[in-house]
């Protein structure tokens, strides 16, 4: 059986002990072995920032650009081989792990575009010169450098090489190196892409580190100039940024955590119009795609009450060609849940709901093999609105929503969105435009992305659960209040605002502004 090897000091290096299994989520059986025990993380976090940092800060963004290209090129390279992985490790179906792979290719391929606009520079110049006193010449301008420590990038099970890649993307173009540490039960793709990535000869010495297996003691090792971008469930986020020593330093932590996303359908749709027909189609997908693995799935859909039977029944048409099962047959469109926890967690979830009341709306109603960590998708409905038991607090990270009828009004559908204590993204399907513009900046505060889908771009619109480097990830509250990506706002984090104040003229040479 394969042992993960973590990437630590330029060298790969394997922990000790007998280590966390990585299964099948196919037929539960054991494809290799990750453990961190024993690895000096200490020694790693300094060579990083010792080596690592100086090659990368030494770049332009042009160089830094050239990087991400050859990153991108090496997944794409390796394509076909990488969706084998996902598809075994993972419970991805091919259109499931193309998602995950595509989308880290695509990422970095997005961010060498930007670093080639941002050319020749090393740091960003954040506005233009403030003048300060009456003398023109005293000034303020704000820089942006890359901070000189490590980017901790601990992430999430769930996109094992997106995960990866959108965070390194953005690292790397700021001038920062980074130490990936994946989610152990689907590290096995992300080691393959770290393997692809060394070969490409591209990355400089220490510029890129990999953990592998358990996070160790290695928030212990964080210094001032280190930042850790957390991607996982609210509690563990919660743990890291309450980490005696990440408050000691004042370490920067972003986190993106759990989310319950909204879907509201407006009043004024009517069954089997473009938009009604597109709103259908998400949530189908949802509840579909990655078996309901993301964090940005549709988890509670609110249906004006005089639609919400049309809704059901188009559900139900839509899911005619759904397919639980092997995520390795060509018919399959829900693959399995990725790990025996997930599995676990999800029958507890449904369990909960039902306990708490909620009514059964929709179910799958095909075969779903045995054995493996495969989940019949399903809806839920309540008609308590705002005051619904469990759907507006917990999150069952699987094939599973709610359905909510309400009122038609505004007022009521950002009650129920805000209800969810802060969202990755919520979606407005409506082509009353009245309506979806008031509701969209009533909810804005709540959500890190609102999608609002109407009829011209219904053949066109990118999906309510695809996130796009060219916007922003991420949302407020629950959502863990941290933000990625959208273009170059994604580099901010890796890098610190400093006002520079001066002489102009003097300023403006330094600056080559
Ligand atoms: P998790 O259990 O919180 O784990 C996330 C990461 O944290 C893993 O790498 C895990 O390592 C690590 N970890 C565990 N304990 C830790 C600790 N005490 N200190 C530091 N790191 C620790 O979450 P998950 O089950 O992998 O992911 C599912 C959750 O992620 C869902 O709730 C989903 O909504 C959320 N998610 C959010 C986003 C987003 O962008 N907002 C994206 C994807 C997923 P091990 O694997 O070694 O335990």
């Amino acid at each position: 059986m394969e042992r993960l090897a973590s990437y630590l000091c330029d060298r790969w290096q394997s922990g000790a002990g007998d280590g966390t299994p990585l299964n099948s989520a196919v037929d539960g059986s054991v494809l290799a072995s990750a453990s961190s025990e024993g690895l000096d993380l200490g020694t790693a976090l300094r060579h990083a920032r010792d080596v690592g940092g100086p090659a990368l800060r030494a770049l332009t963004f042009r160089q830094r650009s050239a990087i991400l290209s050859a990153l991108s090129k090496a997944i794409r390279d390796e394509r076909d081989g990488l969706l084998d992985v996902a598809a075994a490790n993972m419970g991805a179906t091919r259109g499931d792990a193309k998602f995950d792979v595509d989308g880290a290719s695509g990422t970095l391929a997005f961010y060498a575009a930007l670093g080639e606009q941002l050319g020749d520079r090393t740091y960003l110049l954040d506005g233009d010169e403030v003048r300060l006193a009456r003398s023109p010449r005293w000034v303020g301008q704000h820089v942006q450098v890359p901070r000189r420590g490590v980017a901790v990038h601990i992430n999430a099970f769930n996109f094992p090489a997106w995960n990866m890649a959108e965070k390194v993307a953005t690292a790397l173009l700021a001038g920062m190196p980074v130490l990936a540490k994946p989610g152990t039960a689907t590290a096995l793709l992300s080691v393959r892409i770290a393997e692809r990535w060394l070969a490409s000869g591209t990355l400089p010495a220490g510029a890129f580190s990999l953990l592998i297996g358990s996070v160790g003691d290695l928030l212990d090792h964080l210094g001032p100039q280190d930042c850790v971008v957390f991607t996982g469930s609210g509690s563990t986020g919660q743990k890291v940024k309450g980490h005696p020593n990440v408050l000691r330093n004042g370490v920067p932590v972003n986190v993106e955590a759990d989310s319950l996303n909204a879907c509201v359908i407006g009043p004024d749709l009517a069954p089997g119009g473009a938009t009604f027909t597109m709103a259908v189609g998400e949530i189908v997908r949802e509840l579909s795609q990655k078996a309901g693995q993301k964090c940005t799935a549709i988890r509670r859909i609110f249906v004006p009450a005089a639609l919400e039977a049309a809704l059901l029944e188009a559900i139900d048409d839509r899911a005619a060609t759904m397919a639980v099962g092997d995520p390795l047959a060509h018919e399959t469109t829900v693959g399995a849940l990725s790990t025996r926890q997930q599995f676990h967690d999800v029958q507890q979830g449904m369990a909960a709901m039902e306990a708490a009341g909620l009514q059964r709306a929709w179910s799958y109603g095909g075969e779903v093999p045995e054995g493996g960590f495969h989940v019949a998708p399903r809806l839920y409905r309540s008609d308590a609105g705002v005051d619904a038991p469990f759907v507006h607090d917990h999150e069952v990270f699987g094939p599973v929503a709610a359905i909510l009828p309400y009122d038609g009004s505004v007022a009521a559908a950002a009650a129920l969105v805000a209800r969810g204590g802060g969202s990755l993204v919520s979606s407005i399907f409506s082509d009353d435009e009245a309506f979806g513009a008031a509701l969209a900046l009533e909810i804005a505060p709540w959500c890190g992305r609102v999608y609002w889908g109407s009829e011209k771009v219904s053949d066109s619109a990118t999906g309510h659960g695809a996130v796009l480097p060219g916007t922003v990830h991420g949302g407020p509250g629950k959502a863990g209040g941290g933000e990625e990506l959208g273009g170059v706002r994604g580099l901010h984090f890796y890098m610190q605002r400093t006002a520079l104040q001066g002489d102009a003229a003097l300023l403006k040479r330094a600056l080559g502004a």
